[in-house]
């Protein structure tokens, strides 16, 4: 499985908020950096056509102004980008970025999102006709309403906010939806690990990530051709972030 990472995702002067914090990305490379399964692969960042495909111009220009935030958003676009295609290409691939997108719509963005991840690298590999189909699931403690709004327009893309309050009927609001799904041409997964019983969402254990994981995976083969992806959203609890991430890859691989 590869990983896309920049060393320039630890540089935590962006933005000053909990997605930023210092040593964020370090909780998490310091745990998955050492598994030999994992190939670090250095992202390049989005170009503004590939912005577009998911903002308007008036979004992208309101963030220009300000360049270090700026330059760090279309690096994580871009490597959401190149996981999607790693993945189209058939083996599956984590984005560890920041700032996170799922909370980034079409004319806007708010809490610590900038550019819908999401959204741009499925409309990216939609745009060169490689598929025309999509399911995300994400699994973050907050709904994804910016990858919502980026693609509300395609009717062939699925997406699951699961809200069940327990873990257990959680994994089976996944299963049902997934079951009922025949095919799709990839699978994107928005991985926020704020739905950690110890993170704000105070619901999913450790062992949960690897099962979200490992049904992502099956799902992916049964009914994408194994075709998988997953970007970083939230994940605010640093002591157990790196174990989570692990775990979710673990599943996922
Ligand atoms: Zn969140």
């Amino acid at each position: 499985m590869k990983i896309l990472f920049d060393n320039k995702f630890y540089n935590s002067d962006y933005a000053n908020n909990g997605a930023s914090v210092p040593g964020r990305m370090e909780s998490i490379m310091d745990v998955i950096g050492k598994e030999r399964d994992f190939e670090i692969v250095r992202p390049r960042p989005a170009d503004e056509g590939e912005l577009l495909l998911a903002h308007s111009p008036h979004h992208v220009d309101s963030v220009k102004p300000n360049r270090r935030l700026y330059d760090m958003a279309i690096l994580a676009a871009g490597s959401a980008i190149m996981a999607a295609d790693i993945a189209y290409n058939g083996e599956p691939a984590f984005a560890c970025i920041r700032p996170p997108g799922h909370h980034a719509s079409r004319d806007s963005a708010w809490d610590y999102c900038v550019f819908c991840n999401m959204g741009i690298a499925l409309l990216t590999l939609k745009q060169q006709k490689k598929i025309t189909s999509a399911f995300v699931l994400d699994f973050d403690a907050h709904t994804g309403d910016g990858t919502k709004d980026v693609l509300a327009d395609w009717k062939d893309c699925y997406i699951l906010n699961p809200y069940a309050d327990s873990s257990d009927e959680y994994l089976k609001e996944i299963q049902n939806v997934v079951k009922k799904i025949p095919a799709v041409d990839i699978v994107g997964v928005c991985a926020g690990f704020d739905s950690y019983e110890k993170d704000v969402g105070r619901k999913l254990a450790t062992s949960d990530f690897y099962m979200i994981g490992d049904l992502m995976k099956r799902f992916s083969k049964r009914a994408a051709n194994g075709r998988r992806f997953a970007i970083l959203e939230g994940g605010y609890f640093l002591p157990d972030l790196g174990k989570n991430v692990l775990a979710f890859c673990h599943g996922f691989m």
